[in-house]
């Protein structure tokens, strides 16, 4: 159903295949599956089966979903998939950075592409996943629909203004169904672009056009997953705090879920570099937005956390009509004041911290003095955070570990003075060759190339 409750319900692959509600609100199941699973004694992917079968039921059977999570964990260079390792007095840390791309966002699109690819080979259609990126999920939407026989994907990046490691991670996939772009302009030309796209009816029509961002909720259903997985092995018996970098909201919105499941989660702790909407949000009780500044963890630069709307559909007691007043609210006024009583429910449950890029190299630096380990900026603010808010000693806190360390090599390098290499497998993506077409800055000639191109 959608948090804003009006219009209809819609059937797993119905909320799969349409990503955004058609009133605009986002999907959410009808209830919260609880989590029974005993995973200290199971694999990853077992895991991943038995969290996700109630979610995807009764679409897809076990036994179709397994298949579907092993060949997808299959492409994760660890055996543990997201293995999760002691980092320091109490804090650890939870790899999440094992897949094709080196970021948090496989572990999501890997299976999130093979279920939007039965679904469509099931209901014998075809789509074109249209996106436009800054640099990093590109690469991640490029990986989940390589090779996938009912998708082709098409992605717009600014020419000369993605690093030559993001660029050559979109544009070295030797597959027919991956396209690349190099447009004449900024990323807010690209995602223009992208709009002009979907807002021409016969183009969209045509390609069937269609998104796998991540309001998407099967992308958060499967990021529960690892919480599960994190809190059996860190402290199977007792309450455990997860600390996230966040962006979108939409990881750590998945750790909330783990929670609504069972999972015996104390404190959810939100760190954000200076795109801080959540934590001016949790410290004033008032949600404003403000514009986008670039930042060492550019994946985290945002304006507004859009899986909130989430949280806020609990919080408001499932009220579709009151989500959607509020949500209104916040786009024109940019300001939104949930109330004192809900404030409290909602800091018994979050804390949050917000660290600037010099605070986010100090600590990438530390990390490396006190423990040896190499982190990315992003998990360099979840650190950061783990530590800035006061929490219970004896609960353990893991770090969500989004990015590898190789993939921000420069930030790394400024920080410790030691560049890190890139995993064996993508050790030759300087000398692989490059696949991209550049075009002007025009929707037009974007809808003759995409119709030449795909053959529509
Ligand atoms: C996308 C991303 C995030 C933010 O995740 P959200 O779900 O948007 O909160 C954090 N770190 C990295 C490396 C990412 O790619």
């Amino acid at each position: 159903m959608s948090t804003r409750g009006s219009c209809p319900a819609v059937d797993f692959s119905g909320a799969l295949l349409g990503g955004l509600a058609p009133d605009g609100g986002l999907y959410v199941p009808e209830e919260w599956p609880s989590v029974d699973v005993h995973p200290s004694v199971e694999r990853y992917t077992d895991v991943a089966v038995d969290v996700l079968s109630p979610y995807v039921a009764p679409d897809l059977g076990r036994d179709e979903l397994r298949a579907m999570v092993e060949e997808a964990y299959a492409t994760f260079t660890h055996d543990e998939v997201c293995p999760v390792r002691p980092l320091e007095d109490g804090l650890w840390l939870l790899e999440l950075y094992w897949g094709p791309t080196l970021a948090f966002k496989d572990v999501a699109l890997q299976l999130v592409g093979r279920l939007f690819d039965r679904e469509l080979a099931r209901r014998d259609e075809r789509a074109t996943i249209l996106v436009a990126t800054s640099g990093d999920t590109g690469s991640a939407a490029i990986e989940a629909c390589r090779g996938r026989d009912r998708l082709d994907i098409v992605v717009l990046h600014p020419a000369g203004r993605v690093s030559e490691v993001q660029r050559r991670q979109m544009t070295t996939v030797d597959a027919p169904n991956v396209h690349n772009v190099a447009v004449d302009g900024d990323f807010d030309a690209c995602q223009d672009l992208v709009k002009a796209s979907f807002a021409d009816a016969d183009l969209r029509r045509d390609l069937r056009l269609s998104a796998m961002n991540s309001i998407n909720w099967a992308r958060v259903m499967s990021q529960v997953v690892y919480y599960v997985t994190a809190a059996a092995a860190v402290a199977p018996d007792g309450p455990v705090s997860f600390a996230v970098p966040t962006g979108n909201f939409g990881n750590v919105l998945a750790g909330w879920v783990a929670a609504q499941g069972g999972v015996d989660v104390d404190r959810l702790i939100v760190g954000t570099n200076r795109n801080d909407i959540v934590t001016r949000w949790i410290d004033t009780g008032v949600m404003t937005t403000e514009g986008v500044e670039p930042t060492l963890s550019p994946s985290m630069d945002i304006q507004f956390s859009s899986n909130v709307e989430r949280y806020l559909w609990e919080l408001y007691g499932r009220n579709g009509s009151v989500v959607a007043e509020a949500m209104g609210e916040l786009r024109q006024r940019g300001r939104l004041d949930i109330g004192t009583a809900r404030m409290e429910r909602v800091r018994r449950m979050f804390a949050a911290a917000s660290v600037d890029d010099a605070g986010t190299l100090a600590e990438i630096r530390r990390v490396h003095e006190e423990t040896g380990r190499l982190v990315d900026p992003h998990t360099a603010v979840g650190v950061a955070a783990a530590r800035a808010v006061p929490r219970d000693a004896s609960v353990p806190c893991v770090v969500l570990s989004t990015a590898h360390p190789a993939k921000f090599p420069d930030a790394v390098e400024e920080a410790t003075g030691v560049r890190p290499p890139l995993p064996a497998h993508l050790a030759d993506l300087l000398d692989r060759p490059e696949r991209v077409e550049s075009l002007p800055d025009d929707p037009a000639v974007l809808a003759d190339h995409l119709r030449a191109t795909l053959g529509a």
